[in-house]
């Protein structure tokens, strides 16, 4: 969907050039994506079905593992005989990572450009049409954040919306303050004009976007902070639902959960990355917080006045990550019962501090506390969401399964909600859900036909 009309073509000729994304990783590459379709739309490129009916092929790329990094390369090395027809590009973290290597490892590669630069975008484009072929936009020392005219939202129903980007904790695992760059917070005033022309668009559920997004600190005069910035965004006609992520628990302040509470149109659902139980682990991890401090914050989130969904982030397998410490992320699991977890194997990754301590823990040890980790955390799922059998949810509908005469939405907490309707064209609508059915990933009910 687009949030505007894409200008007149200025790239010219009879049939206007076109181009195919892939992109991989987290939500933030996906936003990015939108923006760079959005770039392109207003040099007058049209959108192709596949990368083999495109002119202008580009990768956005994730390097959080290795496995994601090299799941690139692979894909590139399927391009290298159709080079001489097309445009093939590298972005985001990879490309960031890897720089001009890239050129030697895939010469058919024409550009080459890290998050942080996407601002300059039009301008490498422009080269790259011009015959330019080893384009690179790598600078990382910037304090500009990526705005654009156009941004093709692919999610009708949900808009995402940057409101910072680039990280400046410094965690020991982590390669995204390398690739992202440093903490860059866009001004209140772009971020508000932004869900205003989202909501006049059709919009009503919009997530905020950012590595560490609750250390949001407004650089224009206004000076707003995250939580006066959440319920700016609430106040603005016809968005019904916020959501955020990804908060950083040293970040996170009692007041998000007050907004919360006092907030219906912010979601209750609050993403918290713990990644590990043990305080030992996280002060190597470079974390900037104990487990007790971490579970104060629970604690705080538990406490608020409607129940909120908690999900996490964890890593197994840290160097030096014991038994004894890995018990503590057990237990820790065991204590918070969170709704849902992304889990993951330790990997070394590049230009990391973590890259200097001795990767302790071998490879099967890690897949064997992998597993213990995730079926722990699947039978908490179910029995969370046992508890939701019966009762009513609302659901922002996205997703019509014919087959299975089924239709799909989000609850507000975040779940995913499947069921049946006697009714029609139900996309995009919210509608009340009567919970009869609970599987450790999702619900299933039927329509009310009442108003909640
Ligand atoms: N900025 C967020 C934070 O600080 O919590 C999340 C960043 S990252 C895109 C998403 C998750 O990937 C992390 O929370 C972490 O659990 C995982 N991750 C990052 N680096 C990793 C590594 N080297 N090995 C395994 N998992 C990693």
């Amino acid at each position: 969907m687009l949030e505007t009309t894409p200008e007149r073509s200025r790239a010219g000729g009879a049939r206007s050039k076109s181009f195919y994304i892939e992109t991989f990783g987290c939500q933030m590459n996906v936003h990015d994506s939108e923006k760079v379709a959005g770039v392109l739309l207003g040099r007058g490129y049209r959108p192709a079905e596949n990368p083999a009916q495109a002119d202008l092929v580009l990768y956005n790329t994730c390097s959080i593992r290795e496995k994601a990094a090299q799941k690139v390369f692979s894909r590139l090395g399927e391009f290298k005989s159709a080079s001489k027809e097309k445009l093939i590009g590298v972005l985001g973290c990879v490309a960031q990572q890897e720089g001009e290597e890239i050129f030697e490892r895939a010469p058919w590669v024409s550009l080459v450009c890290g998050s942080a630069s996407y601002r300059k975008l039009p301008e490498l484009v422009a080269e790259i049409e011009a015959g330019g072929r080893r384009v690179t936009g790598l600078d990382l020392d910037t304090d500009e954040t990526f705005e654009t005219e156009i941004t093709r939202r692919d999610n009708p129903y949900r808009a995402y919306l940057t409101i910072i980007e680039g990280c400046d904790y410094g965690c020991a695992f982590c390669v995204v303050p390398r690739t992202r760059g440093p903490e860059r917070s866009r001004p209140s005033s772009a971020i508000l004009n932004e869900a205003r022309r989202l909501a006049d668009s059709g919009y009503t559920e919009i997530q905020l976007l950012g590595q560490t997004v609750n250390s949001y600190r407004d650089p224009s005069p206004r000076g707003m902070g995250f939580v006066e910035l959440l319920r700016e965004v609430t106040a603005v006609r016809g968005i019904r639902r916020v959501r955020f992520t990804t908060s950083h628990p040293n970040d996170f302040t009692r007041d998000t959960v007050a907004a919360i509470d006092s907030t219906p149109a912010l979601c209750d659902h609050i993403h918290l990355p713990v990644q590990s139980g043990s305080t030992k682990v996280l002060r190597a991890m470079r974390r900037t917080y104990t487990r007790e401090e971490y579970l104060e914050k629970i604690f705080w989130i538990r406490s608020a006045q409607r129940p909120i969904s908690i999900t996490s982030d964890i890593i197994v397998g840290f160097p030096g990550e014991t038994e004894t410490d890995f018990d503590e992320t057990m237990s820790l699991l065991e204590q918070v019962q969170y709704d849902a977890l992304f889990s993951f194997k330790f990997s070394p990754r590049p230009n990391t501090q973590a890259l200097d301590l001795t990767d302790t823990v071998p490879e099967e040890e890690k897949g064997r506390r992998l597993s213990i980790l995730q079926e722990h955390q699947r039978q908490i799922q179910i029995a969370r969401n046992e508890t939701l059998v019966g009762t009513t949810q609302e659901v922002l509908v996205d997703a019509q399964h014919t087959a299975r005469g089924q239709w799909a939405g989000r609850s507000t907490s975040n779940r995913v909600v499947n069921f049946t309707s006697p009714r029609e064209n139900l996309l995009g609508e919210y509608v009340s859900v009567k919970v009869f059915r609970a599987g450790p990933n999702s619900l299933v009910g039927e329509h009310v036909l009442q108003p909640i």
